[in-house]
């Protein structure tokens, strides 16, 4: 019969399994074993909501046993064990989640990133092994079956006749090659080395028989090998263990094992926490978001287990959705076992721990902020968005609480600061001045941007599209408004120059009415807050003209207009000139190319191009 095939994903990773260079071969067995533990969950937890199966949970174990002659490694288990169809659609193509992984990367990344990136699971055995045999045999199900592959060429499956349900994984280790010893999976100490490395935390039983050196009994110098099956895990969920004995290392260990993240977390929050609701949860702050965050399919939530065992995958009840990138497991003994997703959500204790939770992951951010500045920037990097969405989102119920996570960049260093910074630096100042734009570059060369720093008043630059939203929803920082350089909020000048430039735009009422009929703005007149510019464009009412280039970009019909101003340098030659103009036409032609100029310097489109470079042409060749 002609083997069966792989899919093509499937056989690519497997090609790069098989030929891997990849050092750290024998993550394998942790795969295994917790492909093995995961079975037996499934099991348990029906148990939990089916009567008729009778289980104790001190029957499930996994077993391990090394086969030296044969050269082969077996791992049994008496999970929920596969059927015909399941071993077909589980073990024919690459694990779920390491595949869409596999997929969704478009780097060509080596070998090593891979493995590394994605848990890419049981395909992972194919690192050792030559020949991998799983025979299955689903819970309640009077059939069991064998799927056989020696790797790339396919797979076949045949009737078997295992007895009980479960299943039981023999490989057979391929022969030591110069360049590694892959026999070293036969040996006992081995594998109860990796086990300990990896699986210690399994809460189920991982067994197998040690064999010893022991002296005979009665004798005292004459030995003898004693074979005893032992317990090679410590099956302590390491959220349970005291903190004290716990190393990075160990939580980093876990932390990849459980959410396939090859790079280390930013941050570990372990909390023990007795009182009116007990629970231990163990929450990692990611060092960049999942490889599927920005996709609709990425779910938020926290991993619920009552007194060990797992209940839910992911319980997003536990996460307010501005801390969505949070991994990690929450264990509470006083939630109960046989519940509900519905019920869950309505749950007391449930909510009480996510309370408790979300002030847990607020204060480590602020402290990590105040004391461990440098990842907390890089925090604010990946996440930062979050946090913001956090203060605008539901109206800003959230604001107050996530405040002081805001950085923005400063226009005097370029860095980043908090509000109670900016505060700090500029005690004597009523407003916070802010600009926005696309870049900092761009925000720093706004020609209204300059004669704040000719005054030397440090400004926040705003260059990510929902800033604008965010301050207009905090409204004030300490009693201090947040006040946009750009809008007709803000002026510096003193209430002499206030008086002398509202002269100088009177006498100039009747030339901009004239050139306000050719353009489309509320209003032209001279400022005294330009240099060396010659015009700029500014904003009054609700809507700013950043807020119109986001709000018209984003894929709805609706479409916004700020109420623009143009304001012209009243110092510069320009505005002699165009008092000089007696033309009203020539007026007219004038305003069009100003205006032009500064839409294009905001980045605004101009929506008759060629009509303006005929006119700048036009007065060029004068
Ligand atoms: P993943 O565990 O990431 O889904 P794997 O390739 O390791 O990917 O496994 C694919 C699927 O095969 C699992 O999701 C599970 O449904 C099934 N499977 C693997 N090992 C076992 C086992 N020991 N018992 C029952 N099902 C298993």
């Amino acid at each position: 019969m002609a083997k069966k095939q792989f899919k093509a994903e499937s056989k690519k990773l497997m090609d790069l399994m098989i030929n891997s260079i990849y050092t750290n071969k024998e993550i394998f067995l942790r795969e295994l074993i917790s492909n093995a533990s995961d079975a037996i969950d499934k099991l348990y937890y029906k148990s939990l909501t089916d009567d008729s199966i009778k289980i104790n949970k001190s029957d499930f174990k996994i077993g391990l046993s090394i086969d030296k002659n044969n050269k082969t490694l077996t791992i049994t288990d008496n999970g929920i064990g596969m059927t015909k169809d399941e071993l077909e659609t589980n073990l024919g193509t690459i694990a779920k989640s390491g595949s869409e992984a596999f997929k969704s990367t478009n780097k060509k990344a080596d070998d090593i990133d891979i493995i590394g990136q994605f848990g890419v699971g049981f395909y992972s055995a194919f690192m050792v092994a030559s020949k991998i045999e799983v025979i299955s045999k689903a819970y309640g199900s009077d059939e069991s079956y064998k799927w056989t592959s020696t790797g790339i060429d396919g797979y076949d499956i045949a009737k078997s006749s295992k007895e009980d349900y479960g299943t039981t994984i023999t490989l057979t280790i391929k022969d030591s090659t110069d360049d590694y010893d892959y026999e070293e999976f036969l040996s006992e100490h081995k594998i109860s080395s990796i086990i300990k490395k990896y699986s210690d935390y399994i809460t189920y039983p991982i067994m197998m028989n040690m064999t010893h050196r022991e002296l005979k009994e009665n004798s005292e110098n004459e030995y003898e090998d004693v074979t005893r099956e032992e317990t090679l895990n410590d099956m302590i969920p390491i959220w349970k263990r005291t903190k004290s004995k716990i190393k990075d290392e160990d939580y980093n260990t876990f932390y990849s094992d459980k959410f396939f993240d090859y790079e280390s977390p930013l941050k570990v929050i372990h909390n023990q926490t007795e009182g009116v609701v007990s629970y231990n949860s163990l929450l990692f702050i990611p060092s960049h978001p999942a490889y599927d965050f920005y996709t609709k399919n990425y779910e938020k939530g926290l991993q619920l287990y009552s007194n060990g065992v797992l209940i839910m995958e992911k319980c997003a009840e536990l996460l307010p959705d501005y801390y969505n990138f949070v991994k990690g497991v929450v264990d509470s003994p006083d939630l109960s076992l046989n519940i509900s997703r519905e019920i869950l959500q309505q749950d007391k204790t449930l909510k009480t721990i996510a309370k408790s939770i979300e002030t847990k992951i607020t204060k480590e951010l602020m402290d990590m902020r105040s004391q461990d500045r440098e990842n907390y920037e890089k925090f604010f990097k990946v996440f930062g968005a979050n946090i913001k969405f956090g203060v605008y989102d539901n109206f800003g119920v959230n604001k107050d609480k996530l405040k002081d996570l805001l950085l923005f960049t400063s226009s005097k260093t370029k860095k980043l600061i908090t509000l109670q910074e900016y505060v700090d630096n500029n005690k004597e100042q009523d407003k916070i001045y802010y600009c926005c734009g696309e870049s900092l570059d761009k925000v720093d060369n706004l020609p209204v941007v300059e004669s704040y720093k000719d005054k030397d008043i440090e400004i926040l630059y705003c260059t990510d599209y929902v800033d604008e939203f965010v301050l207009q929803t905090l409204i004030n920082y300490n009693d201090k408004k947040f006040t946009n350089i750009a809008t007709s909020e803000s002026d510096l000048s003193t209430d002499e120059e206030k008086e002398q430039i509202k002269k100088h735009n009177e006498s100039a009422e009747n030339m901009f009415k004239t050139m306000q009929s050719a353009i489309d703005v509320k209003e032209i007149r001279f400022t005294n807050k330009l240099k060396k510019h010659a015009v700029c464009l500014t904003s009054k009412g609700n809507v700013t003209i950043e807020m119109e280039k986001v709000i018209n970009a984003m894929p709805t019909d609706e479409q916004v207009n700020a109420e623009k101003i143009l304001e012209i340098n009243e110092n510069h030659e320009l505005a002699k000139k165009l008092e000089s103009i007696k033309d009203e036409e020539e007026l007219k032609r004038y305003a069009k190319i100003l205006y032009a100029q500064a839409r294009l310097i905001e980045g605004l489109p101009i929506d008759n191009p060629t009509e303006i470079t005929n006119l700048i042409c036009e007065e060029l060749a004068k």
